[in-house]
């Protein structure tokens, strides 16, 4: 027991990927039978759903409300956050209408996937869609798992304490100590992945074979290319040209930081390497990195966006669902919100797919799909939040002259 804890969880992880994958195809269609262990994991993320968004986001509007506190650096950070925020979506959006059309997301003929209950999408009539988003009943909201309406809440609760001012004080800190307990939450469900993974990957190669394994492979190198592009081209240019600073200078600064958030993939647990990198290595002054970088931790997910729009459209392609552009559309909105309300920590983005196949009636079961390789692609999806944050951070300082640029340069010496 105690060497099992000792391994890292990503190479549990990584392991019961192959034993998983083998299994399946030793077993066939047999594989089916074990697949209500992968169904367990999967019903213990969904379990958080609902306490995570609540907590987590009416944490993360209350910390957003402090950004004005500290006026020009606060704008230009949540510019900075919104915008990158949304190019990333629609390259995920991109990337995956690329892959269906060139055919490397199978269609559901082709890859044969059962027929399973689709979500009812929200109704495309703009006075319908108004009307869905207002929770009648916060708590029938959710009971019901409704995703959209309970964002709206939770958004309208956290106006509702920066608002209240001191008197609500005592009602912020209840959220931000739950949103903190959730995490610890989830870092026991995460603890069941291996078994999850090892029990999903069975059921996918057994029951759908190679076919399957193909189209999952080529989610995971879009979500790479994805990511890398975000990296390479999106925060290089935010360095280049908005903060007018050298790139290469700004990718050794971070280097520690790229290095702990792929092994751990929570953007949380790299915090503390985050911030250090940011001030010492490239000089960016402490009040800007602590509050950018901490407020980036949490709401600022580029990785994550991304590929919550890519794997919506992988969704949407192997279970044969068509979408219009106003559900595009409403993907980058609820990608951008998923995002923000996912907690920095190992499978969250897994966890925020919900939110959006629910809205755009992509089965729930994609969830099931592609939750065992999920935790390859959490890794860059990590690294490219944490990257982003601290592009953000040193853009800003930048912009302000809050960074000590001397210090930058020597950041060989580190
Ligand atoms: N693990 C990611 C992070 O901590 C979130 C995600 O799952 O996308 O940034």
């Amino acid at each position: 027991m105690k060497t099992w804890f000792a391994i890292p969880l990503w190479q549990r992880v990584v392991g019961a990927l192959i034993l998983g994958i083998a299994l399946g195809l030793y077993m066939g269609p047999d594989a089916e039978g074990i697949k209500w262990i992968g169904d367990f994991f999967i019903k213990s993320i969904k379990m958080l759903v609902v306490p995570l968004i609540f907590f987590s986001l009416v944490a993360g509007v209350a910390a957003i409300g402090d950004l004005r506190k500290l006026g020009a650096v606060g704008g230009r950070a949540l510019i900075l956050f919104v915008v990158s925020g949304q190019i990333a979506v629609w390259l995920g959006l991109a990337l995956g209408t690329g892959a269906t059309r060139l055919g490397l997301f199978p269609s559901k003929e082709e890859l044969g996937t059962p027929d399973v209950p689709t979500p009812q999408p929200n109704e495309t009539t703009a006075v319908d869609m108004i009307l869905s988003i207002v929770p009648e009943s916060p708590v029938q909201v959710m009971a019901d798992v409704a995703v959209l309406p309970l964002i709206v809440f939770s958004m309208l609760i956290g106006i509702g304490i920066l608002m209240a001012k001191e008197e609500g004080e005592p009602v912020l800190k209840i959220f931000e100590s739950g949103s903190v307990v959730m995490q610890k939450v989830t870092m026991i469900v995460m603890e069941l992945t291996p078994l999850g993974v090892f029990a999903l990957m069975a059921w996918v190669a057994g029951t759908l074979g190679i076919d399957a394994l193909k189209a999952l492979s080529w989610l995971v190198v879009l979500n790479y290319v994805g990511c890398l592009l975000i990296i390479g081209v999106m925060y290089s240019a935010m360095i280049k040209l908005i903060a007018k600073l050298p790139v290469i200078d700004f990718f050794r600064g971070i280097i520690d930081a790229i290095a702990v958030s792929y092994s751990t993939a929570s953007s949380n647990a790299t915090l503390p390497v985050t911030l250090r990198c940011t001030r010492r290595n490239l000089g960016v002054s402490n009040s800007v990195a602590s509050f950018v970088v901490s407020l980036g931790a949490t709401i600022n997910m580029n990785g994550t966006a991304m590929y919550l729009g890519l794997a919506t459209l992988f969704g949407a392609s192997i279970y044969g669902v068509d979408l219009s552009w106003a559900q595009y559309f409403l993907i980058s909105i609820l990608a951008t919100l998923g995002a923000i309300g996912a907690a920095g920590i190992p499978g969250a983005g897994l966890i925020m797919m919900a939110l959006v196949f629910g809205a755009v009636g992509v089965p729930l079961e994609t969830i099931a799909f592609v939750a065992g390789v999920d935790r390859i692609m959490d890794m860059m999806r990590t690294t490219t939040n944490v990257s982003g944050d601290a592009a953000v951070a040193t853009t800003v300082a930048s912009l302000t002259g809050e960074i000590d640029k001397a210090e930058m340069v020597s950041a060989d010496d580190v």
